[in-house]
């Protein structure tokens, strides 16, 4: 096999946040200053890093950006009490709670505290519902970046196998539910699955979600399959590498995505583009969005 394409992630998030910039620019001529505002408690380094990445992008696409900083030791009622005020702020159009959260803060409570409008990770379970049912949620950014990438290199996943190697709320099962809107044959793994080997042979489009460095073997392939490596693994030289063994992968697989520089970019991208719908959406200003034209 030739060794395959590589699906650029961070040129096709680059697309993506040009795309969204122009909306904000839109937004911002009809009157709207759409604000996203970060939450992060702790300091934790790696969600120190996520945040300023975010925010930093979102200050490129021209969105008003706060982040809230609050220490490791805030009480849960202490961060119940400022979602609740990000909600009444109507200048506020996008919250996003970075996770985890310490020990001892109940994510979930957080999660289905946030106004469904601006909750721009997709998580609250009205916008997990309009997933499930299809109806006009927010999408969760991850597997929304997956889908994106595919659509911009002209894959389309009607009457493909995919097989999704995890089944988080965050990105296994909203995978899954998004290929089957797009009338793919969907495949969910997760640890207890027998011959997973075996399982992702079958896969036209293999998705690896699960936080296991190098986990999927060339040989767990098809030949000329498309690879979508979410996986974020830190190695102990301090490397980050994905779910599958890239350079071997890449010698089978027809098209696949790298760890860094793949569904990492996408994610922050998407988070822009759901910050934008978001915005326009509680601003009435939705109809003439430059953004989604196949959700509205
Ligand atoms: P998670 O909540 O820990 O879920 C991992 C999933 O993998 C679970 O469903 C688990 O199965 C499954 N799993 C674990 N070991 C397995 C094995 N040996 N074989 C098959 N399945 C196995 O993780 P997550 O939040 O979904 O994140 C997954 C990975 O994506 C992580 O590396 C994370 O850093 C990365 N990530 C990247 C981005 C990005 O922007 N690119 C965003 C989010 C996450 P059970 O359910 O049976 O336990």
């Amino acid at each position: 096999m030739s060794p395959a394409r590589i699906l650029d992630g961070k040129a096709t998030a680059a697309a993506v946040r040009l795309e969204v910039a122009a909306e904000v620019a839109r937004l911002r001529t009809a009157g709207l200053a759409p604000k996203l505002v970060v939450v992060l408690v702790g300091e934790d380094p790696a969600s120190q890093v996520y945040v300023r990445n975010k925010d930093k992008a979102a200050q490129e696409a021209g969105f008003e950006v706060r982040t809230l900083r609050l220490p490791a030791s805030a009480t849960q009622a202490a961060l119940e009490s400022e979602v609740k005020a990000l909600n009444a702020d109507a200048s506020v159009h996008g919250i996003l709670v970075q996770l985890p959260l310490p020990k001892g803060l109940d994510a979930d409570r957080i999660v289905r505290l946030l106004d469904p409008r601006k909750d721009v990770d997709g998580l609250h379970p009205e916008n997990v519902a309009a997933l499930v049912m299809g109806g006009n949620g927010l999408r969760p950014c991850t597997p929304a970046g997956c889908v994106e990438l595919l659509d911009r290199h002209d894959f389309a996943l009607e009457g493909r196998q995919v097989v999704v190697l995890g089944r988080s709320m965050l990105v296994g099962k909203p995978l899954a539910l998004l290929a089957l809107e797009r009338n793919a044959t969907v495949t969910v793994c997760h640890s207890r699955t027998r011959d997973l080997a075996e399982v992702c042979r079958n896969a036209d489009v293999l998705v690896a979600a699960v936080g296991r460095p190098r986990l999927v073997r060339a040989d767990w392939i098809r030949p000329g399959a498309v690879v979508l490596d979410v996986g974020i693994n830190r190695l102990p030289d301090g490397k980050l590498c994905g779910d599958v063994d890239f350079a071997a992968a890449s010698q089978v697989a027809g098209a696949i995505t790298p760890v860094p520089g793949g569904l990492g970019p996408m994610t922050i991208a998407m988070l822009l583009s759901n910050t934008a719908l978001a915005a326009a959406r509680q601003a009435g200003l939705e109809k003439d969005s430059l953004l989604f034209r196949e959700r509205r």
